[in-house]
């Protein structure tokens, strides 16, 4: 089948990495064309809002997917009434907006950190006085990687971060004391079909992923499994078809569900050289109407994003358990470009990877 992939990146250069030895071509339909999916398929670029070139883009393809949730609604919309697109509009809409989403979790009887929404400076002070503060501070749209986002330790400082984030739609949320930042993923596909992954272990520089350990350690039954049946519902809810990644807080042994992805996602990449059916493959699978393969880790992985620029890196390409993923990109500060994955690793290559990857 020729799958149509919006976005043009990263993402879409490993889901077209892992769906061509299925058989399938890929086409790309971005706004601005990426280096990273050149030779992997054709890229129509175009504006989002160009009906025309979304209308002509489906047409030519069997089915389409995304691979970043801040594809335009009516876009998504335009391109349903010629060809089947996964994962479903609905989909796109609750993690397009934190409040939505947060509200859509918390219906399904998900725990998430405790929130309020504030449209005014003076509705943001209400929300951090009924919240206790520290809070965090989130745009309800287009926040990623940190951004569009605040931390309030003081009532005096209310003023300056509603002008920081211009003014616009904000979540408020109380800041949660975790022990540690986790993320599920799952893939379901066409018949209903779940296959859930390893939980991963995520930590952050400067708001950016920096290494994700996967399978997570320490994970108790029960943790794992409250972990499985929050992603279980919301794929169930959506009647989603493809990957999804919904970020977790593990506090005082329990899970909270901070924020939902409707795409593969950052965390899971280590699955590319880990399990038998990546993120990526079974993502395809989905969408393409394959069966889904196989989730069970080989090898204990510890993955490091590469971000800004690229590190020498003749000592990790010496180790046979490193896998190197570059992307393709031009380097440029906070970019990511490129990942690596070590597996069943010592004490001292992770120390090694982790010296090379954490300075940008
Ligand atoms: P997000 O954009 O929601 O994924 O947030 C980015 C990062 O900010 C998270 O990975 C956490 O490290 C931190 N963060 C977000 N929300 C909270 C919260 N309510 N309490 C504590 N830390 C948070």
């Amino acid at each position: 089948m020729r799958v149509g992939i919006l976005g043009s990146g990263q993402l879409g250069r490993m889901l077209a990495l892992a769906g061509h030895p299925l058989g399938h071509s890929f086409s790309f339909y971005d706004s601005s064309a990426s280096s990273a999916t050149v030779g992997l398929g054709e890229c129509t670029v175009a504006s989002f809002e160009d009906i025309e070139a979304l209308k002509r883009f489906a047409g030519q393809c069997d089915v389409i997917t995304y691979e970043f949730e801040n594809v335009p609604c009516a876009a998504a919309e335009t391109l349903s009434s010629i060809r089947p697109v996964f994962p479903p509009a609905r989909a796109l809409e609750v993690s397009q907006d934190r409040l939505v989403e947060k509200e859509f979790l918390q219906g399904l009887g998900i725990g998430t950190p405790r929130f309020r929404s504030a449209s005014s400076e003076s509705e943001l002070r209400e929300a951090c006085e009924a919240l206790g503060l520290p809070c965090i501070v989130k745009t309800r749209r287009f926040g990623y990687d940190g951004k569009g986002q605040a931390r309030i330790d003081d009532l005096a400082d209310v003023a300056r971060v509603w002008k920081l984030l211009n003014g616009a739609p904000l979540l408020v949320e109380g800041f949660v004391p975790f022990s540690r930042e986790l993320s599920v993923i799952a893939t379901r596909e066409q018949g209903g079909q779940v296959c859930l992954y390893p939980l991963s272990q995520n930590e952050h520089i400067e708001g950016i992923l920096h290494r994700s350990e996967l399978p997570a350690p320490d994970v108790t039954p029960k943790l794992k499994k409250a972990a499985y049946q929050l992603i279980s519902s919301v794929l169930e809810e959506l009647q989603y078809v493809g990957t999804l990644a919904i970020e977790l807080f593990e506090v005082r042994g329990e899970v909270l569900a901070n924020e939902m992805a409707p795409r593969v996602h950052n965390s899971g990449h280590a699955t590319i050289d880990c399990v038998a059916s990546s993120q990526f493959e079974n993502h395809i699978r989905a969408v393409t109407g394959m069966p889904l393969g196989s989730t069970e880790p080989t090898a204990r992985a510890v993955m490091f994003n590469i971000i800004g620029r690229i590190p020498a890196l003749d000592q990790v390409r010496d180790l046979p358990n490193a896998r190197v993923h570059l992307y393709g990109k031009e380097p440029r500060p906070g970019r990511k470009l490129g990942h690596i994955t070590l597996l069943n690793p010592s004490k001292a290559e992770e120390d090694m990877v982790n010296g090379l990857t954490s300075e940008r």
